[in-house]
């Protein structure tokens, strides 16, 4: 008895799958995850590649910020101490002036002429010079030590040019007190007819200046120095006693010193080839310079251990994420593979290599909805061995399995459309279904498929035929709105139950429905 079809499973898949689950089965190949990983790895590589140039700069701003306030704090305490001693100096050049103070006993006159707060520290004696530059008054002692300074340029500068005011030395080396090396502040002395009537002097020993500097931190490789505006080398930190008194105006980094109030820029001393990060200010009351360098290498010791360690957590990192990413893709490629390959053996005949009952239902519920949205005929064949026990019987088990691929391989090659397709339907029957095939067309396939499973010449001795051959029943429907795929199904196996009844190894149609049937068709 043939089979009837009722009982063909429909379709297990479903062909409306949500959007959302085919799109996460196409974003989650193999190929996405390495890319993906390789675009994270990247994005984040460099993001904290931008982190770590960020606190570069970082570093770099805070430096240039310490380096203002320690020139703010040594700018302030110079100002503070020169506008005292200027202020000394002019109260010695009213005494002077005063015909009263100067008739005093020397001792009076040096007490009214002299305050205390020019004995502070680091301070030498005040001096008096007249025109000639001979020594004529001296705030430590009565008598005024035999001593000509006209050749100091101190001296001949306030002699020169009446407008002067207060005037900064370059450093000498004082004759006075051991060659110590100071600088000198001086006044002009005018008589009331406005001729020069000598200077008023007190020098203000480096070792001030060596000592507000050396209490301010700079690092190791940094620098401090106080620079005339003329370019002559006032102070500097750290202390070489060759440095000072130097002329720099040559120098790249003094003349960039020049061309602003105050500033800051990156360049290297020409003293002792560091680098360094220049903060410069031109003091606002004196012909001095102020500059505060920190050397590169200490600006960013910290930033460089700190983005060293970062930059290898990120790059082991990095690499551990990328190589996690390869390894998943293995993995998910191996087991893509072994998925595929179960799939195809799940919707295959082992023996035959056709389709198997499972994929058959499937293909049969997809055809028929697409028949049915078309109005397009549907057409069935239903292939059945002929005598196929007896040849089991007669030849072993073996060769039936063998025969049976033969005759498979002859139905496979004898349907050519991409739509048609044929499936192992049980033992020795197949069904070949044929979508949009009109019945004339079915039955000549059908007909190529009974002549060359005859023309295989397998012989079969007991078979009237002498050789394996087949039966098979053909059906043709155009779907009704409310038409079932069974319907065709049935309709084949009665046609092949006629073909059998009529001898076998022979084509019959059923024309299930009227109108497709031709004047003469038969129609069981
Ligand atoms: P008919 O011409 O009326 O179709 O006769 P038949 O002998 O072919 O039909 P029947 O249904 O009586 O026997 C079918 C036989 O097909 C039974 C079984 O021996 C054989 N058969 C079914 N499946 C397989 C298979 O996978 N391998 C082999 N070797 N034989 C099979
Ligand atoms: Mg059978
Ligand atoms: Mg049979």
């Amino acid at each position: 008895m043939q089979g009837t079809g009722d009982d063909i499973p429909t379709a297990q898949i479903s062909y409306h799958g949500t959007s959302w689950q085919r799109l996460r089965l196409n974003l989650l190949t193999p190929t996405a995850i390495v890319v993906g990983a390789f675009v994270i790895a990247c994005f984040m590589v460099t993001l904290c590649g931008v982190v770590v140039y960020q606190s570069r700069a970082d570093a770099l701003e805070r430096a240039r910020e310490t380096s203002r306030n320690i020139a703010l704090v040594a700018e302030r305490d110079i100002e503070r101490n020169f506008e005292l001693y200027a202020l000394s100096l002019q109260a010695v050049i009213d005494g002077v002036r005063d015909p009263e103070i100067m008739a005093l006993a020397p001792r009076l006159r040096r007490e009214a002429l002299f305050d205390r707060a020019v004995s502070a520290s680091y301070l030498g004696s005040v001096l008096v010079l007249d025109p000639t530059g001979q020594v004529i008054l001296d705030s430590l002692s009565d008598t005024a030590p035999d001593f000509n300074f006209s050749d100091r340029r101190y001296f001949t500068i306030q002699r020169d040019n009446p407008n002067v005011g207060l005037y900064v030395s370059d450093p000498y080396f004082s004759r006075l007190r051991g060659r110590s090396p100071s600088i000198a502040l001086t006044r002009r002395i005018s008589k009331p007819d406005g001729s020069f009537g000598g200077i008023v002097l007190v020098a203000v020993q480096l070792a001030y200046f060596h000592d507000l500097f050396s209490g301010l931190q700079l690092g190791p490789h940094g620098s401090m120095a106080l620079i005339g505006e003329d370019g002559v080398m006032v102070m500097r930190q750290p202390y070489d006693p060759a440095v000072v008194g130097r002329n720099i105006s040559n120098a790249s980094t003094f003349r960039k010193f020049l061309t602003a109030p105050e500033g800051s820029f990156t360049d290297t001393a020409s003293i002792d080839g560091i680098r360094r990060l220049y903060y410069f200010k031109h003091l606002r009351h004196l012909p001095l310079i102020i500059m505060v360098a920190e050397g590169e290498t200490d600006i960013y010791a910290a930033w460089t251990r700190r983005a060293l360690i970062i930059g290898y957590l990120m790059a082991a990192f990095a690499v551990a994420f990328v190589g996690l990413a390869f390894i998943l893709a293995a993995q998910l490629r191996h087991r893509m593979r072994a998925e595929s390959e179960l799939a195809l053996l799940a919707r295959t005949d082992g023996l035959t290599g056709l389709n198997n009952r499972r994929t058959l239902g499937e293909i049969l519920d997809q055809e028929w909805r697409r028949a049915r949205r078309t109005r397009s005929v549907f057409s069935l064949l239903f292939v059945d061995v002929d005598c196929f026990k007896a040849y089991n019987d007669f030849y072993g088990h073996q060769a039936g399995d063998d025969a049976l691929a033969a005759v498979a391989k002859c139905i496979g090659e004898n349907i050519r459309r991409p739509a048609d397709s044929a499936a192992r339907y049980g033992g020795e029957e197949f069904l070949v279904v044929l979508p949009d095939t009109s019945p004339p067309g079915a039955v000549a396939i059908a007909e190529n498929i009974r002549t060359a499973i005859s023309n295989l010449g397998i012989v079969h001795a007991a078979s009237e035929y002498g050789r394996v051959t087949a039966s098979i029943g053909a059906a043709a429907w155009t779907p009704e709105i409310d038409g079932d795929v069974t319907e065709v199904i049935r309709a084949a196996d009665r046609a092949l139950y006629d073909a059998k009844a009529t001898g076998r190894n022979r084509v019959a149609v059923c024309y299930a429905q009227p109108a497709l049937a031709p004047a003469d068709g038969v129609n069981p």
